[in-house]
């Protein structure tokens, strides 16, 4: 279908971004790299009198370390998150998950603020993101604001984003031991079920267990069971096969549609999130 009529303006600041948005009276939508509203705006499930292109803004584009953290700009495309040399020797995790986003068509166009703004309940990301424990900034009309991730994603395509914010960067701790495993959709590449584990390991036990889930509910979320059984343990193979064994069977709320019922995502929770933690374990050797 054909989108309804709208204006179209360029962005050249975040403060001009945010202006712009603010003129408009909430009819209004930013657009990064479109591959989430565009598709929306065609079926007129989305109907914005003016798109504001944040694409060019400079500021918001980059991977940096900054006060001892890893910061990606909210303009980044998934390609330069899945080839950065940074995160590659710092945080691969981030650059894995990346790499499992869509096509190339996608990863060079799509951006990890328009991904976590649009907050679809498959989307790989928010996972990863909870694993590795980051912190989202916003900025708006207010100021600027830091809201970690697990309070970000609220529900189905909801998240703590007010009308007037931008999205301007993601913040988070480096961490080696951590792993994505995702059974995806043949088409589209989108997650049918995805899991991030991150593990912290203090002579041979483990000292600390992050693990995220995507594809599965109506937002991602932490596996707070899956932890709890994984803390305190010997981080061996045997370890992560038994907290891994009931992840499935614990969730309420299920997700089921044409690409795979309750029951098989209930299954898939389980195995990959044995494949993630058995991914996080091979890094602390790696
Ligand atoms: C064929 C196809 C396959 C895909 N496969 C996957 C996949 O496997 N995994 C996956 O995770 N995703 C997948 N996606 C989604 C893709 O990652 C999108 O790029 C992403 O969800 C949205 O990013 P964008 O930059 O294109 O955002 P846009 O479409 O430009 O915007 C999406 C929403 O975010 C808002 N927004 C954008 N930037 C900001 C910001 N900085 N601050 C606040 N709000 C902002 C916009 O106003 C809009 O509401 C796929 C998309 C397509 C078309």
């Amino acid at each position: 279908m054909i989108p309804s009529a709208f204006e179209y303006e360029r962005a050249t600041s975040v403060d001009d971004a945010i202006a712009k948005l603010a003129a408009t009276g909430g009819t209004g939508k930013l657009i990064a790299g479109g591959h989430s509203l565009v598709p929306l705006m065609k079926l007129r499930l989305n109907e914005p009198t003016t798109l504001i292109d944040i694409a060019r803004i400079s500021a918001l584009v980059g991977i940096r370390e900054r006060d001892g953290l890893i910061e990606i700009g909210a303009g980044t495309v998934h390609h330069d998150v899945a080839t950065s040399a940074l995160l590659g020797a710092q945080c691969p995790v981030v650059s894995d998950t990346a790499a499992t986003i869509g096509d190339p068509q996608v990863r060079n166009r799509g951006t990890i603020g328009g991904s976590l703004a649009h907050a679809d309940p498959a989307a790989d990301y928010p996972a990863m993101l909870l694993a590795v424990d980051a912190q989202i900034h916003l900025q708006g009309a207010g100021g600027p604001r830091v809201v970690a991730a697990e309070d970000f994603f609220q529900d189905l395509f909801t998240v703590d984003l007010g009308p007037d914010e931008i999205i301007t960067a993601v913040r988070f701790a480096p961490v080696r031991a951590a792993a994505y495993a995702k059974l995806y959709q043949r088409a589209s590449r989108f997650a049918i079920v995805g899991v991030a584990a991150a593990l912290e390991v203090t002579d041979g036990a483990i000292s600390a267990a992050r693990v995220g889930l995507t594809g599965a509910l109506s937002s991602a979320v932490r596996l707070s069971g899956v932890e709890t059984a994984l803390v305190g343990q010997p981080a061996t193979a045997a370890t992560v096969a038994t907290a891994a064994t009931g992840a499935g069977a614990a969730l309420s709320d299920v997700s089921a549609d044409l690409h795979a019922s309750e029951a098989y995502r209930r299954a898939m929770v389980s195995v990959f999130t044995k494949r993630a933690l058995e991914g996080a374990l091979a890094r602390l050797s790696a």
